[in-house]
């Protein structure tokens, strides 16, 4: 099943290229959930609703991909993960650069057992409908479309052996960048800098995450032409990784990391990001005002 959010905070069940409105459903969900839960109320709920929101599809009312705005399809990850250079070529394409990275001028650890995952605020992200608005025009600002993991129930120190039981679903990201000496999770914090989408794909639609293929291209030109079977740490392990260090939860989004091709972005451009399994959606970069 393919869930997205869309226009004024309405979710819909995606089959081909139309949207099965199911709003009430999730209004009955977030009417039941308390405040003060951490995690995401209707990826929690995913388990107990799934059939009721196939069986409400069936008749409920429909748009057209096309006529609608695309939100990002979590509304309240507790937190929006990303697992940095976990890419082998990717490293190494950024290592051939340090003028860009800052390399010259900060040392980090290498590898990311030493690097640990990092945080991007809740707040960056976005839907595809919404693009993302360069907020440092001067600096250099990169694209990187990565494979995303919506977490779908509660758990700490998860084995690997368990963790795609841990596993919601899937959708696409694009970490947007900064480049710069400041840390991570500030230069990967603007506003808008992590569009997420089109589509939320329950997790039975891919039985093996680290065997898929997605895209990127910018105005038309492919970028970044990825496979997850390229992962340094794959699916398994991220969910371990983070899991020795925090308590995951029901909506959590881990961004697996990103593969080679990154490159510069200005306002004016379209990242067209594409995964067979999930879907494709289109972003237009702006100028912040
Ligand atoms: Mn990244």
């Amino acid at each position: 099943m393919k869930l997205c959010r869309f226009d004024e905070d309405r979710l819909g069940v995606v089959v081909g290229d139309t949207i099965h409105d199911i709003t009430p459903i999730q209004d009955e969900i977030r009417a039941k959930a308390r405040y003060d839960m951490k995690g995401d109320a209707v990826i929690a709920a995913l388990p107990e609703y799934r059939a009721k929101m196939e069986e409400a599809a069936r008749t409920a009312p429909t748009k057209k991909v096309s006529e609608v705005s695309l939100l990002p399809p979590i509304a309240r990850p507790c937190k929006v993960m990303a697992a940095p250079i976990n890419y082998q070529a990717h490293i190494e394409e950024m290592a051939a650069q340090p003028h860009v990275t800052g390399a010259d001028k900060v040392q980090r650890p290498t590898g990311i057992q030493n690097q640990g995952i990092f945080l991007k605020a809740n707040s960056a992200l976005v839907g595809p409908g919404e693009g993302v608005a360069i907020r440092f025009p001067d600096r250099r600002n990169d694209h990187e479309v990565e494979f995303v993991i919506v977490i779908g129930k509660q758990g700490s120190r998860i084995k690997r052996e368990n963790a795609l039981d841990y596993i919601a679903g899937y959708t696409l990201g694009l970490d947007m960048t900064v480049r710069g000496v400041e840390d991570r999770s500030f230069r990967k914090s603007c506003d808008g800098y992590a569009p997420m989408g089109p589509y939320f794909v329950t997790a039975d639609e891919i039985p093996d995450p680290n065997n898929v293929d997605f895209t990127v291209h910018v105005n038309g030109e492919i970028r970044q032409d990825a496979h997850t079977k390229d992962l340094i740490f794959d699916i398994e392990r991220l969910i371990e990784f983070a899991s020795e260090f925090y308590t995951i939860y029901p909506g959590d989004v881990l961004f697996t990391g990103s593969p080679p091709g990154v490159s510069e972005i200005h306002p004016g451009d379209v990242m067209r990001c594409n995964c067979d399994l999930i879907g494709e959606m289109s972003v237009t970069v702006r100028e912040a005002e």
